[in-house]
């Protein structure tokens, strides 16, 4: 059976039917970490009055999270033990993604 916005969407909490799913934005980390996810799907019961977010996108928002987090370890690794150790002369030169990786041993 799936499930989709045409149908009654059926609230995992007290399993009455008319629950509606709605778009917000979420953010997550502070400051220099932020991380906003726009259109997260939230599922909100008129009924209970609870919202919730699916496995799913629960499973999503992680994947978004660890990306962000890794973009900024990366960030963070350039600044402090790559960039002060290259010759001015060298500084400047773009890295393709894969090139990055293959530095920070991120490769699978
Ligand atoms: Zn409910």
């Amino acid at each position: 059976m799936t499930q989709s916005q045409e149908f009654p969407i059926i609230c995992d909490i007290c399993v009455k039917e008319g629950a509606q799913l709605r778009y917000v934005s979420r953010s997550y980390g502070e400051e220099d970490n932020l991380l906003v996810i726009e259109n997260v799907p939230v599922i909100s019961c008129p009924h209970c009055g609870q919202e919730y977010l699916t496995a799913e996108t629960l499973d999503e928002i992680e994947r978004c999270k660890a990306a962000h987090f890794r973009r900024l370890r990366l960030e963070n690794f350039l600044e402090e033990e790559v960039w002060p150790q290259i010759p001015d002369s060298q500084l400047g030169i773009r890295l393709s993604t894969a090139e990055e990786e293959e530095i920070l041993g991120f490769e699978e």
